[in-house]
């Protein structure tokens, strides 16, 4: 599942020349799912155009799916141009009064998905996945890490399978440019998501 983030009247990081978040990781998506596609991969889109779904419209999206792999897209307002992240959830910090509650019982027998703690189960995967992609990055846009970053990000918490967010940089840069980036990211997604399929399949990537 690929996830263009922001759309309709939240258009995301703004350019000086008023390119929009929005639309380019609306392309970034599309470009993705070409390449996606070409690995044998069935890619669908939390929105095709210009809609907003909330973060749990989004969320409840993929945690109906089987053996789903999310990707949410985003156009960083800066950092060196040319240059991509990718990102997997760390929770934020526990605050002391938190930590001093127990754990209801009850929540974990009811076979639920817990919707705040979807993601909990998925930590250890979506820090590989976010790997491998992070890995394929590094080398189609020079410049960027060669680790993926750990994030307490709020799309991420309530997704029930292995989940990344990727950011490129940036939308201060020339529209075209960041058009062009569109190919060598789908590239660089589709490559990291088929070894990623493939460690899962063999067994070198437990959960
Ligand atoms: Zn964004």
């Amino acid at each position: 599942v690929l996830d263009p983030a922001h759309g309709g009247s939240d258009s995301g990081a703004r350019g000086p020349s008023g390119s929009a978040e929005s639309e380019s990781v609306i392309d970034f998506a599309r470009a993705a799912r070409v390449a996606l596609e070409a690995q044998g991969f069935r890619v669908l889109l939390t929105r095709e155009g210009d809609q907003n779904p909330s973060f749990d419209d989004r969320s409840a999206f993929v945690n109906g799916l089987a053996d789903a792999v999310f990707i949410s897209l985003h156009v960083s307002s800066a950092g060196p141009t040319g240059t991509a992240r990718a990102y997997s959830y760390a929770a934020p910090p526990v605050s002391a009064t938190a930590n001093a509650q127990e754990p209801d019982p009850a929540a974990h027998h009811t076979g639920l998905i817990e919707w705040d703690h979807a993601q909990e189960s998925y930590l250890g995967l979506s820090r590989r996945l976010a790997e491998f992609v992070q890995i394929q990055l590094a080398q189609q846009f020079q410049g960027s890490p060669e680790t993926p970053l750990l994030a307490p990000l709020r799309q991420l918490r309530t997704i029930a399978a292995p989940a990344i967010a990727i950011e490129v940089s940036s939308i201060a840069a020339d529209l075209s440019r960041l058009t062009q980036m569109g190919q060598p990211l789908g590239e660089a997604v589709a490559r990291a998501a088929a070894a990623f399929r493939q460690g899962v399949s063999d067994g070198t990537i437990q959960p």
